[in-house]
């Protein structure tokens, strides 16, 4: 396994360029061309029951590099990456297996095959807020795939060692698994060394110049960026449920998740006893970091995070809105920031129109179903939304008119907790799709293959190309595209005359 820190120095005390780690990536790709998918999911098994035997010890470590609460470590890292891992190991053998498809009468006597292949070297650039579950997921569907692969984790949260740990248990993964630590920068110049694929998740503002980076290389690049969650409450839900999964899903992780709740849209008629309960819930919160799984609301993960909320928050009190809080922020260095409802929101503030990616969440009443529907695609990002009624036919109706990656119906956050579910936005929310069937085969390209007898046979379609020919390839299309029974006969009778005619040499 490769470690590469910014300094161009290795753990190992090697010094390594990007462009070496690469070719180095490259070298493991072919020498480990030979294992077959039962050998990968053999390796991710270890790596299963390495993270299930030592929870307790990653969930440490989790949340030291983080700061997230002990339950929001282990249940959104450790049991959602768990859940993705096996999931991929009960169904990668039949998304990866060469596919018979259909061959048109045309073609007749061929066979036709989808294979999807490795690309070679994959290289992930992940963000800070989930760095196990995202890093994991990701790491292991394309080493499924046939890839090697390298992570190159946020520098705000490297957790140096740990990923190397939890491969360790399985050789064969952990010799197409490379880990390299570094900034932005350093991702820059993994991308200079042409991987054959990227997969960046991050922001938007990253993805973009990303984007922008590989296209002058043309390296394919799928981005899974920010979002500016909304929910929807129609008036006829159970209030108090529904008033728990818009706490949970504005406040979990401390706000940090791409898909958190934070437009809370509410019918007007319902708004003033859904902020009544939802200020209420919002009281019971115990805010702690370093805690031992009994609070609820952890701490912002980097100061640089903390203070783009506070600028939201500073912004939305200047512009006139009405900001209700609970607890305090212990010490500044704690980066502990109260949980926030605010109301009486307008366009004009960033809170409203940028990802705040913290504990607040803005409510806003709407009236109509169309209303709401026109405002949620106003939205530059569309990632994903949830939208709760007591009318499944209207949630479904509204669900489909969204314009996001993903909605939960009368749940928040949802999607994303089934593994056999694709994740991934539209719009400035990105594209390409991680997880479930779409998500393992974005790591592979698919290559066509058909397969023809050896036979003294020439193509009706190959040379010589006569006037004879002409009219009955014309008459073959005649019979082709008809729509009535006559369909069959038509076609048995010119493919007859076409299949002598094209044994032919000219002049025959
Ligand atoms: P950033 O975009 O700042 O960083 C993401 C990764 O890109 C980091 O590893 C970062 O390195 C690296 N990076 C930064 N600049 C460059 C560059 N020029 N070239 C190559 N790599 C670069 O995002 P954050 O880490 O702040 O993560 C939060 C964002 O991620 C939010 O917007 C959130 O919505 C989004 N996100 C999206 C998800 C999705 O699936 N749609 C899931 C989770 C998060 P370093 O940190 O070391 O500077």
């Amino acid at each position: 396994m490769l470690k590469y820190s910014s300094s161009t120095t290795a753990q190992d005390g090697t010094t390594l360029s990007p462009d070496q780690v690469i070719q180095q990536a490259r070298q493991s790709f072919q020498h480990n061309q030979i294992y077959s998918i039962k050998q990968r999911i053999a390796e991710v098994k270890r790596v299963i029951e390495y993270i299930r035997l030592n929870r307790e010890s990653i969930t440490d470590e989790l949340t030291q590099a983080t700061g997230k609460t002990r339950t929001d470590a282990l249940v959104s890292e450790i049991l959602g990456v768990l859940d993705n891992l096996h999931w991929n190991c009960s169904n990668a053998k039949r998304i990866f297996a060469e596919k018979k498809v259909h061959t048109p009468i045309t073609l007749l006597g061929k066979s036709s095959h989808i294979r999807h292949e490795p690309y070679g070297v994959i290289l992930l650039i992940v963000p800070w807020n989930y760095p196990l579950h995202i890093s994991l997921t990701f790491a292991i569907g394309a080493f499924l795939a046939g890839n090697s692969v390298i992570i190159k984790p946020s520098e705000h949260t490297p957790m140096p060692g740990l990923l190397e740990r939890i491969f360790s248990t399985a050789p064969l993964l952990a010799s197409c698994i490379h880990v390299i630590y570094g900034d932005g920068a350093i991702g820059q110049q993994l991308i200079d060394a042409r991987p054959d694929k990227i997969f960046f998740t991050g922001s938007t503002v990253t993805g973009k110049k990303i984007l922008r980076h590989a296209s002058e290389l043309v390296v394919p690049v799928d981005v899974e960026l920010g979002g500016k969650d909304p929910m929807i409450v129609f008036e006829d839900v159970n209030l108090q449920r529904t008033v728990a999964g818009a706490l949970w899903g504005a406040m979990t992780n401390a706000g940090q998740s791409c898909t958190s709740v934070e437009l809370l849209y509410i019918q007007r008629s319902i708004f003033t006893p859904f902020i009544t309960q939802f200020k209420q819930a919002m009281e019971q919160l115990v805010i702690n970091t370093g805690d031992q799984g009994n609070a609820d609301v952890g701490a912002i993960t980097t100061n640089f995070q903390a203070e783009i909320i506070q600028e939201h928050l500073d912004d939305a009190k200047r512009k006139g809105a009405t900001l209700f809080s609970v607890g305090q922020a212990i010490s500044a260095s704690s980066r502990l920031i109260p949980p926030t409802l605010i109301t009486d929101v307008n366009e004009d503030m960033l809170i409203v129109q940028e990802e705040t990616f913290g504990p607040v969440v803005c409510a806003i009443p709407f009236d109509s179903e169309d209303e709401i529907i026109r405002l949620v695609n106003q939205s530059p990002y569309g990632l994903s939304a949830s939208v709760w009624s007591k009318d499944l036919k209207r949630a479904k109706r509204v669900s489909h008119a969204l314009q996001t990656g993903a909605v939960s119906i009368n749940n928040v956050m949802l999607t994303e907790g089934n593994p056999a579910l694709p994740f991934g936005g539209v719009k400035e929310s990105g594209f390409g799709r991680g997880k479930g069937e779409e998500g393992l085969l974005a790591f592979t390209r698919s290559k066509a293959i058909i397969i023809d007898k050896q036979s003294g046979k020439k193509e009706p379609n190959w040379y010589p190309y006569t006037l004879k020919k002409y009219q009955l390839f014309g008459e073959l299309i005649d019979a082709l595209f008809r729509q009535d029974w006559l369909k069959y006969i038509k076609l048995a009778l010119v493919g007859g005359k076409l299949e002598k005619t094209s044994q032919q040499n000219r002049g025959d």
